[in-house]
């Protein structure tokens, strides 16, 4: 059952089944939610792994990471509600909301930071809307943000949905110079077959594998089978979930371009972000 407060507010779990009133209740709550400013982005470090003793462990950029600041609950993290999201209309002005978000602080960033870059996850729904990239578009315009700087996170399930027309807007984002990633890579049912005609410019590993590799001779292969066969195809990798200096250690020696955990940063506002970037 979902949990509910005095408000009768709805917040989900995965793992439970959640009726489908409780579902439509937290959609209208979400929607409020976004009508009041109550989502907030955290960012999350990325640094190059790659690169010569100077660039190496430098600033690559943040992941933008949506939290629901609840007025009783206080924050909540977006397990809980983006699935909800993901399965409405209210994933399009949410991501957007996100995107213009993310593009305006990536702006600001370049004061501290020249060439920092900011990256957003996108859900299956975005690219099967022809309007999206024509409003990822509009967002840098507005901030006069350089489209080479923001990077769309799309997982290989959201492609799978309907691969065609998620592949016209691939194109279509690719075109105006944004970067995109593959999200939780390894975790779908995907193969590098389809990989070389997807106009990607990055994997990202799951962070099941990074996890694991410094316990289990298995997944260190895997890790590095990913990262060359990436490299064969011309593409970054970035490895998420970095919590040790033995796993960061383990990714630099096999030659990972990027790294993301919480070994490098947590995610948090865009304060600590700033203070984060100082500090380098
Ligand atoms: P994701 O895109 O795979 O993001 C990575 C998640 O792993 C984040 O969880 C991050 O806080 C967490 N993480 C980062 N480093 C480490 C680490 O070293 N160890 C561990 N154990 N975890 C780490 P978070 O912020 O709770 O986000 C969860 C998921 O929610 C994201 O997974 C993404 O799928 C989704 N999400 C977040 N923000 C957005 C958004 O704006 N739009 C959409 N569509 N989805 C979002
Ligand atoms: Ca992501
Ligand atoms: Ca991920
Ligand atoms: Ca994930």
């Amino acid at each position: 059952r979902a949990k509910r407060d005095g408000l009768g507010i709805a917040v989900f779990n995965p793992q439970d089944s959640v009726s489908v009133q409780d579902h439509l209740l937290l959609r209208g709550e979400l929607r409020a939610a976004l009508a009041q400013g109550q989502f907030l982005l955290h960012l999350q470090p990325k640094i190059f792994l790659n690169g010569g003793e100077q660039t190496r462990g430098a600033p690559m950029g943040f992941e933008a990471l949506v939290r629901w600041q609840h007025p009783e609950q206080g924050l909540i993290p977006p397990g809980r509600f983006i699935p909800v999201i993901e399965v409405s209309d209210l994933i399009h002005p949410f991501t957007l909301w996100v995107v213009d978000q993310a593009v305006a602080c990536c702006a600001r960033l370049q004061a501290i930071h020249p060439g920092v870059g900011m990256a957003v996850n996108v859900s299956a729904r975005n690219l099967l809307d022809g309007a999206f990239p024509r409003q990822v578009l509009d967002a840098l315009r507005r901030h006069g943000l350089d489209p080479a700087l923001l990077e769309l996170e799309v997982t290989e399930s959201a492609i799978m949905a309907d691969p065609a027309r998620a592949l016209d807007s691939l194109h279509a984002l690719h075109a105006l110079g944004v970067r995109l990633s593959i999200d939780d890579f390894g975790t779908g049912y995907s193969s590098f077959a389809y990989l070389h005609r997807l106009p990607v410019d990055a994997l990202k590993i799951d962070q099941s594998f990074v996890a694991g590799m410094a316990a289990d001779a298995d997944m260190r292969a895997i890790v590095r089978s990913i990262i060359e066969m990436s490299h064969t195809l011309g593409l970054t990798v970035i490895a998420e979930g970095i919590e040790t200096r033995e796993t960061l250690d383990l990714l630099w020696g096999m030659g990972c371009d990027v790294g993301q955990g919480y070994f490098i940063g947590r995610p948090a506002a865009e304060s600590s972000a700033v203070a984060w970037l100082r500090d380098r």
